[in-house]
């Protein structure tokens, strides 16, 4: 018989696992608490723009829709580090220079996957219904509109409701030790704008990562395919110069000069963004199990929600709806068993991306302005040439292939002690020979 979908969140996983599941035949209703970002809605509150690389686009690939989804994106094909002097260097993301991540708007990118889903007559999506509550054992969703509340039954929910999901807070209350953490990072993150020039042109280096690295906090900037860059600031959110003690026109005017001064005069609107956007919070959240026997299952953020700083959390969020498809495939007529192997194969690396985002924070924030960081980039570049296939930096595996998370971060630290152990004994060769000529 048909399976009938309930999936709560239409955000970017959800659209895309709309789409799957409705290329599989089966029944979806997608239910969303927004308007239809088609109406101008704003989507989801995050990033105005992101990084979608290797792997999310291996998702959209396998539904076709990744040559139309890339046609909107501009590649970024290294990090321009801006030092406070206002020097500029460039270190590519590859030793392969057709390697690059692609910068696209969260809107457009959401609006493709909803209609990639809407694409299927079997898909239905709902605007404007909040999901309230989930009943586990039913597999009944509980939601509110604007004319009240009423029920979705189908043979199970999927939970794609981002990282404060309340399909994963029925799981919580229903579920006697389900594990849950979340962390926050004492860093907030503020947007905000660089315009396009007069001519509608980038005012800064349009293929590239921008970063102001500052050791505690950092400024970052994507670019926009109208000119314009959206810039986002990572700041402690408490402390003797932080979001709480920076408020009026003269302190924001004041920092910004301070830190990033060739940022300031391609920011004409820096006081009032900095004024009227508002300041998110970042946090990582781990969860298991990811799904209730066969009723019941997460997705993306509500399952891992991690902080932004490998570029991953979407391109994760996309992987995980091409895995739940392929234990579909490989589990047709056994829902529970297709959502063990989907948890199975997805939690040890939603769990190692974490790690690595994290650890990614303080990499961008104060080692990209190190020149220690750059030679070590460039050994990386040397030693993946003359290696090819054999030996491949961490930010190669984690953006450009889809090795599994967890086990590209094992053989990074394998890598690792592998070259600095070679390091330690030249050194040694090296000296002593020093020591034999002088004396
Ligand atoms: C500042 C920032 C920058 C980022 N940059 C990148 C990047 O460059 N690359 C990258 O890969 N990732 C990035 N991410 C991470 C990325 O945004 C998320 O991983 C991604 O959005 C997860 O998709 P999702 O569909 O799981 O959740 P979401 O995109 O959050 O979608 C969840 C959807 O569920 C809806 N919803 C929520 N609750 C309910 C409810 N109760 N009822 C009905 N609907 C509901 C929401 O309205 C939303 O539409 C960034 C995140 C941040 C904060």
């Amino acid at each position: 018989m048909k399976q009938r979908f309930t999936l709560i969140g239409s955000g970017l996983a959800g659209g895309l696992l709309a789409a799957y599941l409705g290329r599989r035949g089966y029944d979806v209703d997608l239910y969303e608490r927004r308007a239809d970002p088609r109406e101008g809605n704003i989507v989801g509150g995050r990033s105005i723009n992101l990084a979608v690389s290797t792997r999310g686009i291996h998702a959209l690939e396998q539904l076709g829709i990744a040559d139309e989804i890339l046609q909107h994106a501009i590649p970024m094909r290294g990090r321009m580090i801006h030092d406070k002097s206002a020097e500029l260097h460039f270190s590519p993301y590859d030793v392969d220079p057709n390697k690059h991540i692609n910068s696209i708007g969260r809107a457009s990118l959401n609006t493709a996957v909803i209609a990639a889903a809407q694409r299927y007559p079997n898909v239905r999506v709902h605007f404007n219904h909040r999901c309230i509550h989930v009943d586990l054992h039913e597999a009944v969703a509980y939601l509110e509109t604007e004319n009240g509340q009423l029920t979705a039954k189908g043979d199970a929910v999927i939970g794609v409701d981002g990282a404060f999901s309340a399909v994963r807070q029925s799981m919580q209350m229903q579920i006697s030790g389900f594990a849950y953490d979340e962390s926050y990072l004492a860093h907030g993150y503020k947007e905000l704008t660089i315009p396009p020039a007069r001519d509608g042109s980038w005012q800064m280096e349009k293929e590239a990562l921008h970063i102001w690295p500052r050791k505690s906090f950092m400024m970052i900037a994507l670019p926009n395919p109208d000119g314009s860059f959206t810039c986002t600031l990572f700041w402690e959110f408490e402390g003797p110069r932080s979001f709480a003690t920076t408020k009026t026109d003269e302190e924001v005017r004041r920092f910004f000069d301070e830190e990033f001064p060739d940022a300031v005069p391609l920011m004409p609107t820096l006081l009032d963004d900095f004024k009227q956007n508002a300041t998110g919070s970042l946090v990582t959240i781990r969860c298991e199990p990811w799904y209730y026997r066969d009723k019941l299952c997460l997705v993306g953020d509500a399952a891992h929600a991690v902080v932004p700083f490998y570029g991953q959390g979407m391109n994760a969020a996309f992987e995980d709806c091409f895995v739940l498809d392929e234990s579909f495939e490989n589990f047709p007529d056994d829902r529970e068993r297709a959502f063990a192997e989907y948890f199975s194969r997805r939690k040890e690396n939603a769990d190692a991306l974490a790690d690595l985002a994290i650890g990614n924070f303080i990499e961008m924030r104060d080692k990209t302005a190190s020149k220690i960081f750059r030679v070590k980039k460039k050994l990386d570049h040397m030693l993946e040439a003359l290696f090819p296939g054999i030996y491949l930096p961490l930010y190669t595996m984690v953006t450009f292939t889809r090795i599994p998370y967890a086990q590209a971060a094992r053989r990074a630290r394998l890598q690792d002690g592998i070259v600095y152990s070679g390091l330690a004994f030249l050194l040694v060769i090296a000296t002593a020979i020093m020591v034999r000529l002088i004396f």
